[in-house]
C-alpha cells in the first residue's frame, strides 16, 4: 500500500520529533494521556444524553500497557474513538489541531528545543521516543475500526483492523537505547508510575496498569510467584479540586513538601477559587525559609499551570510578579487551552487576568499576615523582605502601594522591626520626616554619634541594615507625605533659628581652617565643617549628594561596577560644641604639622563610628602612639 504523505508543515515537525533532543522527551506520556482523557470526556459526555452510550463515568478508563520483549508501550482508551477520516485529519495534519499555530513554529524552526519546549505538541511528541507509531481506532457508533501507523516523517498508512469497542489503543515501539538516551525506561513500571504521578495525577478517569507483584504461592510454605494486578496510577481529584473544608492542614503541608521538594511546612497556604471574568482555583505556598539559590540569578519564579487538572506548565513565570517570586503553588484554569505555547501565554489576556488576581490576592494575604500574625510575618519578612523592597527599587516606585505597607525596617523603637504605618502612627506632634540611618546592623547604626542626636530629641530612627534599603527609601521619598531623612546625610534642620545662625557664623568664620584640614586629607572628603547636632562625639562622616557613604560601599561592592569607584561626597563634621575646636583652631595658628596629623585621626575616628575600615590603619596607628608618647 503507497504511503500517504504527512501535509508539509508535519512533516517538518515530525522530523524534529524524530530527531529530538529535547530533553524532557518523558512528556509525551502526558500528551497522549491527555488526548485519551479528552476522547472519553467526550463520550461520557454524550452518555449524559445518549442511552445508546451505556456507560457510566466508572465504566471509562485508560490503561497502559507494557511488552518488553517486544519493547512496546501502550495507552488506550474506552472515548470516543476516531473514524479512517478522522485519524487522517487529525492525525495525518497538525495544523488540524488547531492548537499549535505552525507559523511561529516553522520561523523558531532552527532551535527545536525551544519549540518542543514551547508547544504541547500532542501526538506528535510521540515520536521523540518511539521509531513506530501504530494507532487502531474505533470511532463510537461506527462498526468498522481503522489501523493508521507511521515510522516518521517519511509518511503514515491507514487500513481496516479488527477493534471490539469504541476507543483508541496507540502503539508505540520504543527506539532502540544509544549511549545518550536510555529510552526503555519507558517500559519500566517505576518510570511510567512516576511520570503519572508528575504529569497526569489529576485526570478524571483511572489510568490503570497491569503491575506484578512477588507473592508467596497459595498453599506453600515458601514458594513464591509473580502475580499480575491491576494498579491504578492516578490518584485521580486533584488536592486543589476537594473542597476547601474537606482538606487537612497537614494534607497542604505533605501535597507542598512533595510536590516542591521543601522538607519545611510552608508558613502559609493560599486557596482561591473564582468565578467571572477568570475561572480558576489556585492553591499557593509561601515557604517558610528562602531555596538556598533564591538570591542568585539561577532562581526561577513561576506557578504551575493546568488546565483542568492536566498539567500544560511546569512553571509559568508570568503568573507572578518579580516581587512576588518566593511563592510556590499552582493555577488552574479550564479557560486556558491545554496546547497554548509559552508564547501565546504571554499574550493570553486570560492569563493577564489571573496572574493581576493573584498578585492582589498574595498582597492581601500578606497585609492579613501582617496583621494577625506578627510573629510569621516577621519570621517571612526576614526571609524574602529584601524582595519586596527590590521591587519597589527596580520598579521606580511603580509598585509602592501595592508594597510599601508591607515593608518592616529595624527600629530604635520597641520591637525589632517597624512598618511605615507604625512609624507615622505613632511620630511625634508636628514631626514631618522620617528618619532613618543606615549601617550594617541596628546596634551599630543605634550608636552613629548623629542618630544619638535625633534619639534624644525624642524621634524613632530607623536602622537600614539591609544593601536594599536605602536604595528603596530613596525611590518611596516619602510615606504619608512625610519625607524619608538620613540622619548622617540631610538636613535635618532639627534646631532653632538662633542655632542655625550661630553654626554659619562659626562655620565662616573657620573657612580656612577647614580648607587646611580638607587638604590635608587629600580627595578623601569633599568638605570638613561644624555640626550641632552631635551630642558627646568629635566627629562624625555624612555626605552631600544623592550617593551617601552607606550607598558608596554597597555599589562598589556591586558586580559589574569594578573599576568605577563610585564616590559619597564624604563631609567630615566636627562637634562645634566639643573642646576639640578650640584645639584645632589652636593648632592651626601654631603647629600646622600637627594640626594635619590630628585631623587624619579624627577621620579615621569618624570612620570607625561609621563603621568603616581604614585604609592606613598603621599609619594612624603609628600617629596615635606619637601622640601618647
Ligand atoms: P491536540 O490534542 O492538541 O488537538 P494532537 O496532535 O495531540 O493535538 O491530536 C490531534 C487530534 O487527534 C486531537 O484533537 C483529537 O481529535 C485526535 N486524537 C488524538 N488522540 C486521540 C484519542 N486517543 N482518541 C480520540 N481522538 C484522538
Amino acid at each position: 500500500m503507497a504511503k500517504k504523505q504527512f501535509k508539509t508543515e508535519s512533516k517538518k515537525l515530525l522530523d524534529m520529533m524524530v530527531n529530538s533532543i529535547y530533553t524532557h522527551k518523558e512528556i509525551f506520556l502526558r500528551e497522549l494521556i491527555s488526548n485519551a482523557s479528552d476522547a472519553i470526556d467526550k463520550l461520557y459526555f454524550r452518555s449524559l444524553t445518549d442511552d445508546s452510550v451505556g456507560m457510566k463515568h466508572g465504566d471509562f478508563l485508560i490503561r497502559l500497557s507494557v511488552d518488553k520483549d517486544a519493547r512496546t508501550l501502550t495507552i488506550s482508551d474506552n472515548g470516543i474513538g476516531m473514524t479512517k477520516d478522522e485519524l487522517e485529519n487529525n492525525l495525518g495534519t497538525i495544523a488540524h489541531s488547531g492548537s499549535l499555530d505552525f507559523k511561529s513554529a516553522e520561523e523558531n524552526q532552527n532551535d527545536k528545543i525551544n519549540i518542543i519546549g514551547q508547544f504541547g505538541v500532542g501526538f506528535y511528541s510521540a515520536f521523540m521516543v518511539a521509531d513506530n507509531i501504530k494507532v487502531e481506532s474505533r470511532a463510537f457508533g461506527s462498526d468498522e475500526a481503522y489501523l493508521w501507523e507511521s515510522s516518521g516523517a517519511d509518511g503514515y498508512t491507514v487500513k481496516p483492523c479488527e477493534k471490539e469497542t469504541a476507543g483508541t489503543t496507540i502503539t508505540l515501539h520504543i527506539k532502540d537505547d544509544t549511549e545518550e538516551e536510555k529510552y526503555a525506561e519507558f517500559l519500566e513500571t517505576y518510570r511510567l508510575r512516576e511520570l503519572v504521578h508528575k504529569y497526569s495525577d489529576y485526570i478524571r478517569y483511572p489510568i490503570k496498569m497491569l503491575v506484578s507483584t512477588r507473592k508467596k504461592k497459595e498453599g506453600t510454605e515458601d514458594e513464591y510467584e509473580d502475580v499480575f494486578e491491576d494498579e491504578t496510577l492516578n490518584s485521580m481529584t486533584p488536592i486543589w479540586k476537594r473542597p476547601q473544608s474537606k482538606v487537612k492542614d497537614e494534607e497542604y503541608t505533605e501535597y507542598y513538601k512533595t510536590k516542591f521538594n521543601d522538607y519545611d511546612a510552608p508558613l502559609k497556604v493560599i486557596r482561591q477559587s473564582t468565578e467571572g471574568t477568570a475561572t480558576y482555583t489556585a492553591l499557593l505556598f509561601i515557604p517558610s525559609h528562602a531555596p538556598y539559590d533564591y538570591y542568585s540569578r539561577d532562581y526561577e519564579k513561576g506557578l504551575q499551570l493546568y488546565s483542568s487538572s492536566v498539567m500544560i506548565m511546569e512553571k509559568c513565570k508570568d503568573l507572578l510578579p518579580d516581587h512576588f517570586s518566593f511563592v510556590k503553588g499552582l493555577v488552574d484554569s479550564a479557560d486556558l487551552s491545554l496546547n497554548i505555547s509559552r508564547e501565546m501565554l504571554q499574550h493570553d489576556r486570560q492569563l493577564k487576568i489571573i496572574a493581576k488576581a493573584l498578585e492582589k490576592k498574595i498582597a492581601s494575604e500578606l497585609s492579613k499576615m501582617l496583621k494577625n500574625e506578627r510573629e510569621n510575618y516577621e519570621k517571612f519578612f526576614k526571609e524574602f523582605g529584601a524582595q519586596l523592597k527590590w521591587g519597589i527599587y527596580s520598579s521606580f516606585g511603580v509598585n509602592r502601594e501595592e508594597l510599601q505597607d508591607l515593608l518592616l525596617f529595624h527600629t530604635s523603637a520597641e520591637g525589632e522591626f517597624a512598618s511605615l504605618r507604625e512609624y507615622v502612627d505613632r511620630a511625634r506632634e508636628g514631626q514631618d520626616k522620617i528618619y532613618y540611618a543606615v549601617g550594617e546592623t541596628a546596634e551599630k547604626i543605634a550608636m552613629l554619634p548623629q542618630v544619638e542626636a535625633v534619639l534624644s530629641k525624642g524621634y524613632e530612627v530607623l536602622y537600614l541594615t539591609q544593601d536594599i534599603d536605602e536604595f528603596c527609601v530613596q525611590i518611596l521619598q516619602n510615606y504619608d507625605n512625610k519625607a524619608f531623612v538620613n540622619v548622617c546625610t540631610d538636613n535635618l534642620d532639627l534646631g532653632d533659628e538662633k542655632e542655625k545662625a550661630e553654626l554659619k557664623e562659626a562655620n565662616d568664620k573657620s573657612e580656612e581652617l577647614f580648607k587646611f584640614m580638607k587638604e590635608s586629607l587629600g580627595d578623601k572628603v569633599a568638605k570638613v565643617r561644624y555640626t550641632n547636632t552631635l551630642k558627646n562625639h568629635a566627629v562624625c562622616l555624612s555626605s552631600e549628594g544623592a550617593v551617601s557613604v552607606g550607598m558608596e560601599q554597597i555599589l562598589n561592592k556591586m558586580p559589574g561596577t569594578e573599576g568605577q569607584n563610585i564616590k559619597a561626597e564624604t563631609v567630615l563634621e566636627i562637634n562645634m560644641e566639643h573642646p576639640i575646636k578650640d584645639k584645632l583652631l589652636y593648632l592651626f595658628g601654631n603647629d600646622k604639622e600637627k594640626l594635619a596629623d590630628y585631623t587624619k585621626i579624627l577621620y579615621a575616628q569618624a570612620r570607625l563610628i561609621n563603621g568603616l575600615n581604614l585604609d592606613n590603619p598603621a599609619e594612624i596607628s603609628d600617629l596615635v602612639c606619637n601622640l601618647m608618647v
